[in-house]
């Protein structure tokens, strides 16, 4: 990966020795339905299975699973989240979602408990939701909560926050408008740089770095660029490649902590306004 900026990032990681974190998410698997489904996952599967990098597929819950679970099996590096309800945009204008504006809580609710239903069977499923088009509808993050989701993934923020925790993709491997394609080496390696930089000067060192592919659609170039970055990633000792249950893990440490010191604080609080 030749690219002087980021060589240059890099160094300072090192210097302040500290190793990035990487996750890498995939959009828009299905339940292998097809024949060509089953050969594009394979390849994306055994591409996560001989650089060892750990891989979260969010999968649309539509139709028969029974194949992508077969698939599964076994396989310990994937994650499976839910990639949506049905993946169908119900919006009007130009940004698309599942839900319209004024769908309620309940509906809201109600069409994610049924999507859920369908996956949380598939091997590596994790009560993790993925809006499809990183759509953020208002009444969202409280149907998770409601529904006792364990996380969701948008696209954007820096790191896991509210009440259900937030692991988002920052780095797109495609272009969308006019068709998709890849977005191009120089472009990506560029994203990489500037989240990276945006991390050392938050002081957030610890704040994974999301990869977004999309398998079914990757042009050649794509393929090309996710095996060489794959395999010089692990060539850095500045990266290193975090997997979703490690990521889950982590928030849910956090959050008891947080939990525990406000219980102290409470408790003090109390003796000091009722001393003995
Ligand atoms: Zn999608």
């Amino acid at each position: 990966m030749n690219n002087l900026l980021l060589w240059l990032e890099l160094r300072r990681w090192r210097a302040a020795g500290r190793t990035a974190r990487l996750w890498w998410r995939d959009d828009d698997a299905s339940g292998l339905a097809t024949t060509l489904d089953r050969l594009l996952l394979d390849r994306l599967v055994q591409l996560a299975t001989t650089t060892r990098t750990p891989l979260t597929l969010a999968v649309v819950p539509v139709g028969e699973m029974s194949g992508l679970a077969a698939r599964l099996q076994g396989a310990e590096l994937v994650s499976v989240s839910q990639h949506g309800v049905d993946h169908q945009n119900r919006r009007e204008g130009a940004a698309a979602g599942e839900f319209p504006h004024d769908c309620s809580q309940r509906d809201v609710e109600e069409a994610l408990a049924a999507g859920w239903s369908r996956l949380e069977k598939v091997p590596g499923a994790l009560k993790v939701f993925v809006p499809p088009w990183n759509d953020v509808h208002p009444r969202l993050e409280r149907a998770l909560g409601a529904g006792g989701y364990a996380g969701w993934s948008a696209g954007g923020l820096l790191s896991a926050s509210g009440t259900c925790p937030r692991l988002d993709i920052h780095l797109d491997m495609m272009r969308w408008r006019g068709g998709s394609r890849f977005r191009g080496r120089g472009r990506l390696l560029a994203a990489l740089t500037t989240e990276l930089r945006r991390r050392r000067r938050a002081g957030l060192w610890e704040a994974p770095i999301g990869l977004l592919s999309h398998h079914l659609v990757h042009d050649t170039a794509a393929w090309t660029f996710l095996g060489d970055f794959l395999r010089w990633s692990k060539s850095q000792p500045e990266l290193s490649w975090v997997s979703l249950p490690e990521l889950l893990a982590e928030t849910q440490t956090r959050r008891a902590k947080a939990l525990r010191r406000s219980a102290t604080r409470l408790v003090s609080d109390m003796a000091l306004a009722h001393p003995a």
